[in-house]
C-alpha cells in the first residue's frame, strides 16, 4: 500500500523536449529525464509551481 499522505516527487527536474502548436496555443512539452514522464503545458502556464518536482504522479517518494 502506497500512503496517500506521502508526498512524492521526481528527483531530477523536468527538461524542455519541444514546443508545439496546440490549435493557437503554444505548448512547451516537458520530461522528466528520471522516469522519462512527459507532459505539456500551455507556454502561459509555465512556472515554477507547474514545472515543480514535487507531483503527486511522481515516481519516488519525496525523501525526508
Ligand atoms: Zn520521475
Amino acid at each position: 500500500m502506497t500512503d496517500p499522505t506521502r508526498k512524492r516527487w521526481h528527483p531530477q527536474p523536468a527538461e524542455e523536449l519541444r514546443s508545439t502548436m496546440h490549435g493557437s496555443e503554444l505548448m512547451e512539452i516537458y520530461e522528466f529525464p528520471c522516469c522519462g514522464k512527459q507532459f505539456g503545458l500551455n507556454e502561459k502556464d509555465v512556472n515554477s509551481e507547474t514545472l515543480s518536482q514535487v507531483r503527486p504522479d511522481g515516481c519516488e517518494d519525496l525523501p525526508g
